[in-house]
């Protein structure tokens, strides 16, 4: 079972201020439904409150394929909604890598994109200089771009050193 908040991306960019649940509703829900993971069901938690200080998970951006219905194939479908969003600074174009349909190299178009190799994550000074990092897959750059941040930035929602704008956890000494 999945588990994940109305998304500030796609169908949530119009919808998340009515009707997204608190911060505080989400860490209940998660509570409530933790204790039923087990042998007999998987409970996957996805971007719920990170309460509890975690590093981030990685990003799949490049190992997965994507194809909309008029054919594009994207390395992630969440970068493209992501892109599309009001603030966004990139270009939905970025993450399309042909299409299926007219784009008889498309398979090579895939091999060559190497989605993290043009966009690597976490290269920003808070991350530079976090003790986490090591350990940390710096998040989601979906996210990062429907909040208006480019690729690389920290992925505020999530991060426990800069979650609702406060450091929660120390940064290494300079
Ligand atoms: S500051 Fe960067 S490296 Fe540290 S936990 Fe947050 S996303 Fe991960």
């Amino acid at each position: 079972m999945l588990l994940n908040p109305l998304g500030s991306m796609g169908r949530g960019v119009k919808s998340q201020h009515r009707l997204a649940k608190s911060t505080l509703h989400m860490q209940e829900i998660f509570e409530l439904t933790a204790p039923f993971d087990g042998p007999d069901l998987d409970i996957v938690h996805i971007r719920l409150p990170n309460t509890v200080g975690k590093p981030l998970s990685g990003c799949e951006a490049g190992t997965i394929i994507y194809v909309f219905t008029p054919g594009e194939v994207t390395v992630c479908p969440y970068l493209v909604f992501a892109a599309r969003t009001p603030i966004s600074q990139h270009a939905d174009t970025e993450f399309i890598v042909g299409n299926i349909f007219t784009d008889p190299d498309i398979a090579q178009r895939l091999d060559n994109y190497h989605f993290h190799d043009r966009y690597p994550l976490g290269v920003n000074s808070t991350c530079g200089s976090c003790a986490l990092s090591p350990g940390c897959g710096k998040g989601c750059p979906a996210a990062v771009i429907a909040a208006g941040g480019r690729i690389g930035d920290v992925d505020t929602e999530q991060c426990p050193v800069t979650i609702d704008g406060h450091r929660l956890l120390p940064l290494i000494p300079a």
